[in-house]
């Protein structure tokens, strides 16, 4: 046997709860594992973690991939013209100037995954700063040589100009060499690379790596004031000079210490919560003041599985700059896109930033292919997920009825849906403390799912007693009737049998 060296840690862990099979195939919303000599089938609402909105193996999307590679396209053509990159930022474009309302259009950077598009804005944010900060210190550099010239002229003492001019500088210094900070909801998650990792709240995968990269103050989203209060506890001011009747005078300029807003409209990982619309209001408020750009994260809420083709089109949340992935590439290709809005645009980024894979033909004509396909029908695919959406919701509402005593809450827009159980901490049956305490508890119940009804689904990675729903625009009733029927077994085993048969296998 092959000796087990790709994350065989993780493999043991999945194991535990029952969750390490092998998948060898997806069609549409089912995956297929092996036993024996017999394949399985598994009715998946995990989704890719959002990336199969239009279902594994999507038939159209296949034929299309076969025909690109078949007809040799140039995956590897960097520093040359991509004019299958400009249709896919076109086509966005047109989708994102549709649904905000906006004439102002938005560049695009490519990239290869989610975590990758959001350092990309992190990395455009930053430069953004840079270029203020840079400017207000040219300008506080011009001021203090004209002190000098003044102290040269006699017309201010040279001795006191000289102090404050090396205090001036000295502070001015030490603000400038301070790691920038971003904003962002807590509970958010926006990957795990080593700038995105820090603004992600689950400390698991933040806090080993913080020394990395740039900080985020995490704001609670439902606690009026607390924005102001974050904001306010990190206000800096620069130090400029001027010459006020023969005095040498310090002003203080406000500080460019943040980068960027960085937000999902539904938190994903974070258990399925929707931005409130007041934090909503506050954030535009406060980055407005602060002149900072708002980055909407649509990675796992985008690409139309709310109704919308941006989940924040639902919530009046406007973007200076968007982040996509996931479905962007079809369930097939690995396709990221960053947008800047083009009055914060700045071009010399794409001087500075690039990937060997982002960009590729192939990548982006399958989202070019995955644009059109979601934008058929007058949009037709928006108002399937929500109505299907509607059908999964209402299903869980009435399981919700009948077992009030083992779930808290069903939550989400659309086919983006999270069903929250009640936290057995407390539990009188010491299986059900167990599970709790193993900080595991929901991945117990997708195991009890996958091993009895064949059904796939993970609690939020950062909010384990929320189990999510993402299932494909074409999920059937019959599919979720039989979602229906497995949670109903589930339910009633940790209501009635003590959670038994949730217990490690
Ligand atoms: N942002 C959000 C909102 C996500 O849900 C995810 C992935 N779950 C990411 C960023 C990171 O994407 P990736 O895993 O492709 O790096």
């Amino acid at each position: 046997m092959t000796e087990e060296l790709a994350e065989p840690y993780l493999r043991g862990v999945l194991a535990t709860a029952g969750l390490d099979v092998e998948y060898v195939r997806g069609d549409g919303d089912t995956l297929y594992y092996r036993k024996g000599d017999d394949e399985v089938p598994v009715l998946d609402f995990v989704g890719g973690y959002g990336s199969t909105m239009l279902g594994h193996s999507n038939p159209e999307i296949i034929s299309y991939a076969r025909e690109l590679l078949a007809g040799q396209t140039p995956i590897h053509a960097q520093f040359s013209r991509h004019p299958y990159a400009n249709e896919v930022a076109a086509k966005l474009n047109t989708i994102i100037k549709r649904e905000t309302g906006s004439d102002e259009s938005y560049f695009a950077i490519f990239a290869n995954s989610g975590a990758e598009a959001i350092e990309a804005a992190m990395k455009h944010a930053e430069f953004e700063r840079y270029v203020r900060l840079e400017g207000l210190r040219a300008e506080i550099g011009a001021n203090i040589e004209a002190v000098r010239a003044a102290v040269t002229d006699g017309t201010v003492a040279a001795a006191e100009a000289n102090a404050l001019i090396a205090d001036v500088t000295a502070h001015n210094e030490a603000l400038a060499g301070r790691t920038p900070l971003f904003l962002t909801p807590v509970g958010s998650f926006h990957g795990k690379l080593a700038g995105s990792t820090q603004l992600t709240y689950n400390p698991v995968y933040r806090v080993v790596f913080s020394a990395l990269a740039a900080q985020a103050r995490f704001v609670p989203v439902d606690e009026p004031g607390a924005l102001d209060a974050v904001v306010e506890s990190e206000r800096r001011w620069l130090h400029d000079v001027a010459i006020d009747g023969g005095q040498v005078k310090v002003v203080q300029r406000p500080f460019p210490g943040f980068c960027a807003v960085v937000l999902e409209p539904i938190l994903g990982e974070g258990g399925i919560h929707e931005m409130p619309a007041t934090f909503v209001r506050d954030i535009q408020r406060v980055a407005a003041e602060l002149e900072i750009p708002v980055v909407v994260d649509e990675i796992q809420s985008g690409m139309g599985r709310t109704g919308a083709f941006l989940a924040s089109t639902h919530l009046g949340l406007r973007g200076d700059y968007y982040a996509l992935a996931k479905s962007l590439g079809g369930g097939i290709a690995k396709a990221a896109v960053m947008l800047v809005r083009a009055s914060r645009y700045q071009s010399n980024f794409e001087m500075m930033h690039s990937s060997t894979f982002a960009k590729d033909s192939f990548s982006c004509l399958i989202a070019a292919k995955v644009l059109d396909t979601l934008e058929a029908g007058d949009g037709e695919i928006y108002r399937t997920a929500e109505s299907r959406g509607a059908e999964l919701r209402n299903v869980l509402q009435d399981l919700m009825k009948e077992f009030p005593e083992v779930i808290k809450d069903v939550r989400g827009r659309g086919l983006m849906i999270g069903l929250e159980f009640l936290e057995q901490g407390e539990a009188r049956s010491a299986i059900l403390r167990e599970l709790h305490g193993s900080g595991f508890f929901g991945y117990y119940l997708s195991g009890f799912l996958l091993r009895e009804h064949s059904i796939r689904t993970f609690p939020t990675s950062s909010a384990v007693y929320t189990l999510r729903f993402e299932p494909s625009a074409n999920i059937s009733t019959a599919d979720i009737a039989k979602l229906a029927e497995g949670l109903r077994d589930l339910c009633g085993q940790i209501r009635d049998t003590d959670g038994q048969r949730l217990a490690p296998v």
